[in-house]
């Protein structure tokens, strides 16, 4: 058997090209997209609790920049590399492509440990990291936002940073920041109630009844945890099984998601929580349900599991969970996949109306952010299903094919320059 693509950037590219195939992009055209923009690469200094000084490495990726400026979340983790870097910059390409907003696609990190850094001491990298890529940053250039292991308290000292070396206040630079200092109504729970629309559309087109539905979610940060949250909420899924990085939870009739999130809160952990089976994260892919929710990381279904997953829907959260081949397999055994560009747009979506309200300095309210998203990731979700019934293919080729016809459609009238 030949040896599974798991490199992230190899993966996009795959992706692309079958894409490219498809559309009958020209070899030019192809050589454009197929490589990001830019790429800069960071190495710095920041001092420790302990008074030592540690060198840091991270990435800020701009893949295309041809529908508006670069847009895509910054990512603190220990297995933070360029490919991966690279991978979800392209992704982030076609994602603001498939809702239509006017992005490009950009992603950054910085590989760190969080958990085992202080506050003062995450802090004083993120600043660091922020005036590092100021060369690349700023509201008309490129918006970073949050992703792995960044919550708005990151997004705050980036913003505060970049004001302070301009001398002024420049909320626009980043979303996902705090209400007090220009963040969005409803930017916390976007990316979830985007994966909560585009979950009841699917479920509708496959006659499934949301309330005798099982949903497994891998993953229990801002996105696992709150569509699981919302899924239960507002559409009555029984939620079986979550996880974090320590493992995962199962209870056939469900889990008590409200008590999960506040036992997680406390003690750092879903480990031990009562009234539940403990499951590693491998089995809790594999455990029967109705709808699968990775919201972790890549490469989570592959050509070893594939062939297990006892899900009827797929539903990736999280970037890049499943490998091509994986991809193959699931379809070919009629799993429907809601691809990652489509899923998980949501975030993006309302980070496009945070950089809006702060660039009028003009603020909504919640009920307007929720119903403007609702409408955006519907709309999308039905020209992805309709583009891949006319194609005669799955949902991840038909969110394909839109997304890169219309970057390519872009980057055709703007030309070659010079
Ligand atoms: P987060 O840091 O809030 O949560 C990540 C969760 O995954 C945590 O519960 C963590 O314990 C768990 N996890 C980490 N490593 C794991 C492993 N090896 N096995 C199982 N679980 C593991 O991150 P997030 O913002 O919720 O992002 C999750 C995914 O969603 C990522 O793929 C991210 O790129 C994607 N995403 C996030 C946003 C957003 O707005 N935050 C938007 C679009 C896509």
């Amino acid at each position: 058997m030949a040896v599974e693509i798991v490199n992230p950037y190899d993966v996009a590219v795959a992706q692309f090209d079958e894409a490219a195939d498809r559309l009958g992009l020209s070899q030019s055209m192809r050589a454009i997209l197929r490589k990001p923009k830019r790429e800069l690469i960071v190495n710095f200094p920041v001092r420790m609790d302990n008074g030592d000084v540690e060198m840091f490495t991270g990435y800020r990726v701009q893949h295309n920049i041809n529908r508006g400026p670069a847009k895509g979340g910054i990512r603190f983790s220990p297995e933070v590399s360029l490919d991966e870097v690279r991978a979800l910059a392209m992704w982030m390409t076609w994602k603001c492509a498939v809702v239509g907003i006017p992005f490009g696609g950009a992603k950054g990190g910085v590989i760190c440990d969080p958990h085992n850094m202080s506050r003062a001491e995450l802090e004083r990298m993120t600043r660091r990291y922020a005036t590092e890529i100021s060369i690349l940053i700023g509201p008309d250039s490129d918006i970073p936002a949050p992703d792995m292991n960044t919550n708005p308290q990151i997004m705050g000292w980036i913003m505060d940073t970049f004001s302070m070396h301009m001398g002024y206040s420049i909320p626009a630079v980043i979303t996902g920041k705090p209400l007090a200092i220009g963040g969005s109504e409803g930017r916390l729970e976007a990316t979830a109630r985007g994966v909560l629309v585009v979950t009841r559309e699917a479920m509708q087109d496959l006659d499934m009844n949301p309330a005798d539905c099982s949903v497994v979610v891998q993953g229990f940060g801002n996105v696992g945890s709150i569509s699981a949250r919302l899924l239960h909420d507002e559409l009555d899924c029984n939620i079986v099984a979550v996880s974090d990085i320590s493992g995962g939870i199962y209870n056939p009739k469900g889990i008590d998601v409200h008590r999960a999130l506040r036992y997680s809160k406390e003690h750092g952990t879903l480990k031990g929580f009562p009234d539940s089976e403990a499951v590693s994260n491998a089995e809790l892919l594999e455990l029967p349900c109705d709808v699968l929710i990775p919201a972790a990381l890549e490469n989570q279904l592959t050509a070893r599991n594939a062939t297990r997953v006892k899900a009827r829907l797929v539903i990736e959260a999280a970037n890049g969970p499943t490998t091509p081949e994986a991809d193959h397999i699931l379809n070919d055994h009629g799993v429907t996949i809601v691809p990652d560009i489509l899923s998980n747009a949501g975030g993006v979506t309302v980070s496009y109306f945070e950089w809006v309200q702060d660039l009028q300095r003009f603020f909504w309210a919640e009920h307007e952010i929720n119903n403007r998203l609702e409408s955006i990731m519907s709309r999308s979700y039905d020209a992805v299903r309709r583009k891949s019934e006319e194609q005669e293919c799955n949902l991840r080729m038909g969110a394909y094919l839109l997304a890169v016809a219309r970057v390519a459609e872009a980057t055709e009238i703007r030309g070659v320059y010079p």
